[in-house]
């Protein structure tokens, strides 16, 4: 799936069950992580833009969905967001949950555009080469199956931080979380707004 979908729906995995934004953040992280190994095709983008040969985006086909899409990379970065967590042991096992949430979501779904253009989760990279997961009814990453997925996750997203005051954005940045939250809460408030009292 897209990295937003993984980050929305680790967000909202960590809002019902952490109670603090240290913590909240970390798991969100943990859920997001995980597609970090596809910055290679950055590199790749780069290095063609300066060599001027043609983009083969070696780097992304070598390392994304080798690197941290494995059990090694879940425990190891999973451990390191603990360190940083409030409430250690929960925040090590809720990690863990949206780590491997995340390696379920692109199982099912993150074929390429091809009927068998199906990616794999190799559990054991890079340490080991097995085993090497397939699901053979695994759907397009476009496909109408994620499309309605994220739509779900992004409306609840949104009416939760409307509710509770902050969203997904404050895993980028608190000051822009609450610039997004305060917009959001300003466009229901007016929506909410009675007819018979807006002013003329
Ligand atoms: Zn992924």
């Amino acid at each position: 799936m897209s990295p937003l979908t993984h980050l929305v729906g680790s967000w909202l995995v960590a809002v019902a069950t952490t109670d603090n934004p240290r913590d909240r953040k970390l798991v969100t992280l943990a859920g997001v992580l995980p597609d970090a190994d596809g910055l290679g095709a950055a590199a790749d983008v780069v290095g063609s833009f300066i060599s001027g040969k043609e983009c083969t985006f070696y780097y992304y086909q070598t390392y994304h969905h080798l690197l941290l899409h494995g059990w090694p990379a879940a425990v190891a970065v999973s451990a390191l967001l603990t360190i940083f967590g409030k409430q250690k042991w929960r925040v090590l096992f809720l990690c863990l949950l949206t780590y491997h949430l995340h390696l379920l979501c692109d199982l099912i779904g993150s074929r390429g555009p091809d009927a068998g253009d199906l990616w794999p989760i190799c559990y054991s990279e890079p340490l080991f080469r097995h085993p090497i997961w397939f699901w053979k009814h695994q759907w397009k990453l476009d496909g109408w199956q994620n499309q309605t997925i994220f739509i779900i996750l992004f409306a609840t997203a949104i009416r939760l931080a409307v509710k509770k005051g902050h969203s997904f954005v404050e895993v980028i940045s608190s000051h822009l979380d609450s610039i997004f939250v305060g917009v959001l809460q300003n466009w229901c408030s007016k929506f909410r707004k009675p007819a018979g009292l807006t002013q003329t």
